[in-house]
C-alpha cells in the first residue's frame, strides 16, 4: 500500500512516500480503508526527533484518519463493511489502574497511531473495533478525521477540565492552531463569550467570522490588560492555551479570582515563570490535558450530529505533497487543519 512515512528523524528529507506492506488484521480488529488524515503538530515531533515516544523505523506517520471500514470479525456486531468511520487514536491495554477506573486517555500502555504504532497517512489501518467511529452526517473525511484527535482535545481541556459553562467567557490564545480554532467553535456552541488572540490580523479577521465576539491582536496589544478591559476589570473565567512560555504571564494575568487555564501544549517553551504568589492568592486552577476519552469522542460526535460543529480545513494536499503540507505547520501560516488525501473521497 501507499503511506506516508520517516526513515529516520530530521527534516523533510527523512518523510517518504511510497510503498509499505498492508498491515495484518488481528482478531477483534477492524481493517479501514483511509480516506483522508489531517496533521498534528506531534507529527513535527515525530519527524525531528520522536524523542520520548518508542517507535520503530520505518514509521508510518498521522494520528488521526477516516475512511471505510473494509473488513471486520465475522461475529462483529456494530461495525459494518462499507461504514464511515473515524479513528480515535490511542490503544488502551484496558486491564491497568486507569483503564479500570474509566479514564483509559490516562493508560499507562496507551500506543498512539502514528506515535507508539503505525498511523493513518497510509491506504489502509487496522485497529481495534473500539477504536472506530461513525462519522457524523454532514461532514467529508477530512473534516471527520479532525474531530477523532483536534476536537476531542480541546473538548476535554473545556467541558471536562476547565468546565467551561455557557454564562462565562474563555480566552482562547493563538486561534490560527487546529486545537484553538476547535476550542473557539465548541465554545462558542454552549453560547459561552469568547476572547481569541494572535499575531496575525487575518486570522483574528477569520476567527471573528467564525464566531469568536472578541479578538486581541497580540503583535500589538497586552493580551492581559486587554482581556481585563472587555471583561469589565474582572478578568477571564478560562484561559484555553497551548503556546507555553510565550504567553504563559499574561495567560495567568488575565484570569479572574478562582479561574482556571487549562493547556495541551508549549510549542513557545514549557519553562516558564510560575507565578505561584498570583496562583495562590488569587486561587487560580491548572489544569493539563491531552487527547480525551472514548467516552468523550462519543459525546462530541453527538454534539456534532445535525451539522452543528464543522472543522476548519486550511487546505488539502495529496500524500505525495506532505513536504509542503509539513512546511506550512511548521510556519503556522495555517488557519485550521491541513488535509492529507489518501485517497479520492
Ligand atoms: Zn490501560
Amino acid at each position: 500500500m501507499k503511506a506516508v512515512f520517516l526513515t529516520g528523524h530530521g527534516g523533510n528529507e527523512v518523510v517518504s512516500v511510497g510503498e509499505r506492506p498492508d498491515p495484518q488484521r488481528g482478531p477483534g480488529e477492524v481493517l479501514v480503508r483511509i480516506k483522508a488524515a489531517t496533521l498534528n503538530r506531534v507529527d513535527l515531533y515525530m519527524r525531528d526527533s520522536g524523542a520520548g515516544i518508542t517507535h520503530t523505523l520505518p514509521h508510518i506517520m498521522g494520528v488521526d484518519g477516516a475512511g471505510i471500514v473494509e473488513e471486520v470479525d465475522d461475529d462483529e456486531r456494530l461495525v459494518t463493511p462499507g461504514m464511515p468511520v473515524l479513528l480515535y487514536p490511542g490503544v488502551t491495554c484496558g486491564r491497568c489502574e486507569f483503564c479500570q477506573r474509566g479514564e483509559p486517555v490516562l493508560c499507562s500502555a496507551m500506543k498512539l497511531l502514528g506515535e507508539h504504532r503505525d498511523g493513518t497517512l497510509a491506504e489502509f489501518v487496522s485497529v481495534p473495533a473500539a477504536n472506530v467511529f461513525p462519522i457524523p452526517e454532514g461532514l467529508d473525511f477530512a473534516e471527520a478525521s479532525a474531530l477523532g484527535v483536534n476536537h476531542l482535545t480541546a473538548w476535554r481541556m473545556l467541558f471536562t477540565k476547565a468546565r467551561l459553562r455557557p454564562w462565562e467567557t474563555v480566552l482562547v490564545f493563538g486561534v490560527g492552531g487546529g486545537v484553538s480554532l476547535a476550542a473557539t467553535q465548541l465554545a462558542k456552541s454552549i453560547g459561552a463569550r469568547v476572547i481569541v488572540t494572535s499575531r496575525d490580523a487575518a486570522k483574528l479577521r477569520r476567527a471573528l467570522e467564525l464566531g469568536a465576539d472578541e479578538a486581541i491582536d497580540s503583535s500589538t496589544d497586552d493580551v492581559a490588560r486587554r482581556a481585563l478591559e472587555l471583561t469589565g476589570g474582572r478578568g477571564v473565567d478560562v484561559v484555553f492555551e497551548n503556546v507555553g512560555a510565550a504567553v504563559w504571564g499574561s495567560a495567568l494575568k488575565s484570569l479572574v479570582r478562582g479561574g482556571r487555564i487549562v493547556t495541551c501544549g508549549a510549542t513557545s517553551g514549557d519553562q516558564p515563570g510560575a507565578d505561584l504568589r498570583r496562583v495562590f492568592i488569587r486561587q487560580l486552577q491548572i489544569f493539563g490535558s491531552t487527547l480525551g476519552d472514548p467516552s468523550e469522542l462519543r459525546e462530541l460526535l453527538n454534539w456534532c450530529a445535525g451539522g452543528r460543529i464543522r472543522p476548519v480545513i486550511d487546505s488539502h494536499f495529496t500524500m505525495d505533497r506532505i513536504h509542503d503540507a509539513l512546511d506550512r505547520l511548521e510556519a503556522g501560516a495555517q488557519f485550521g487543519k491541513l488535509a492529507i488525501e489518501v485517497a479520492e473521497a
